[in-house]
């Protein structure tokens, strides 16, 4: 994203864009160090992880960590470490087998009913355990420059009732664009609701803006919008305000989490998370076991602790508030529910 100074000038006046806040994030390990008062040595083992999968990291996020906590949750999500260069058995590039799902470039269709376009490789974030962070493009490439191909072959698809945007994150894109995308998807006549999956919202509370809710209304489609979401410290205040201006919209809310270790593999951690989430009005969908992407390797937590916390949890929460704990497989017709 190029932006002129003046754009990038803090203003005494009006309080940032969403996309000023977005150009103004952290991407070099030293700064964010420095930022949060940690040592020298961690930014000096990020080298050479953070050359293969860029640091990105907003400032909104980064003022939720906890200063000093070389464990912070939400810094582990984002700090780039040596662990991920370790070669791990079971791990690869492409852990779902997306390549044999994908028609055409920047479209899935491996759920009948659904199809997944991928609307712009771009992030808000750069998420260590990214499933697709061997994938992403380079700033300024934007777009996936497939879109309007891959809207048109989803189309070809009598029994498709469902479009899910995804990305990356498609929120990167502006709000006239996205009202684009949204108008041409309604166009499609079996077509009846657009689910967006995307970070920003919580990220960046500044992104849900009052054109973006206009766009998420104003189209005949019932529009499902699905949270990604790991811990109860990334819903801080600002970020509840955002999450409010999309329920009181009438919005349908969701999350997704990723079953992390060091960041949310304990009882508490997710019982906090799923009730953080039901009190902000977004219903827990989906925890997903972590796909086994190189780099990723340590973060995994192994599936049998995984259910063990989930029925720990339905212990302790009402039955609406617990997700289904899943993993996505190759071939498979839908993910696969593990306990
Ligand atoms: C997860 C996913 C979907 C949606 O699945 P739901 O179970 O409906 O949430 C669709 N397409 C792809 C490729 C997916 O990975
Ligand atoms: S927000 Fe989602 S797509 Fe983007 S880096 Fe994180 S996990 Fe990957």
């Amino acid at each position: 994203m190029i932006r002129s100074d003046a754009a990038t000038r803090p203003s005494a006046s009006r309080p940032p864009d969403w996309q000023t806040v977005l150009a103004r994030s952290v991407t070099e390990a030293a700064q964010l160090c420095r930022l949060l008062g940690l040592s020298g040595q961690l930014a000096e083992a990020a080298g050479e992880a953070a050359r293969r999968f860029k640091l990105v990291v907003p400032r909104p996020f980064l003022a939720r960590i906890t200063p000093g906590d070389p464990a912070d949750p939400l810094l582990r999500q984002i700090l780039p470490t040596a662990e991920e260069l370790l070669p791990a058995a079971g791990f690869s590039e492409d852990p779902l087998g997306e390549a044999a799902a994908s028609p055409l470039p920047g479209l899935l269709t491996k759920y009948q009913g659904r199809s997944l376009i991928v609307a712009t490789r771009l992030c808000g974030v750069h998420c260590r355990f990214c499933f697709r962070r061997h994938q992403t493009e380079q700033p300024g490439e934007g777009e996936s420059r497939h879109l309007e191909d891959a809207i048109a072959r989803a189309a070809a698809d009598p029994r498709l009732a469902e479009v899910i945007l995804s990305g990356g994150d498609p929120l990167m894109l502006d709000d006239p664009r996205l009202a684009r995308i949204a108008g041409q998807i309604a166009a499609i006549p079996q077509v009846r609701r657009l689910r967006v999956h995307t970070r920003l919202p919580v990220l960046i509370p500044q992104r849900v803006t009052p054109s973006l809710v206009a766009a998420l209304r104003s189209t005949r489609l019932t529009v499902v919008l699905v949270l990604h979401v790991n811990h109860a410290a990334e819903i801080d205040e600002p970020a509840a305000a955002a999450i409010a201006r999309l329920a009181d919209a009438g919005i349908p809310l969701l999350s997704q989490s990723v079953l992390l270790r060091g960041v949310n593999d304990n009882v508490d951690a997710l019982v906090q998370l799923f009730e953080r989430l039901v009190d902000n009005r977004v219903m827990p969908y989906y925890l997903h076991q972590l796909d086994r992407v190189a780099g990723a390797a340590h973060f995994e937590v192994p599936e049998a602790v995984g259910a063990q916390l989930i029925q720990a949890a339905r212990t302790r929460l009402p039955g609406y508030a617990v997700p289904r704990y899943v993993r996505d497989m190759p071939g498979s017709p839908n993910k696969r529910p593990l306990i």
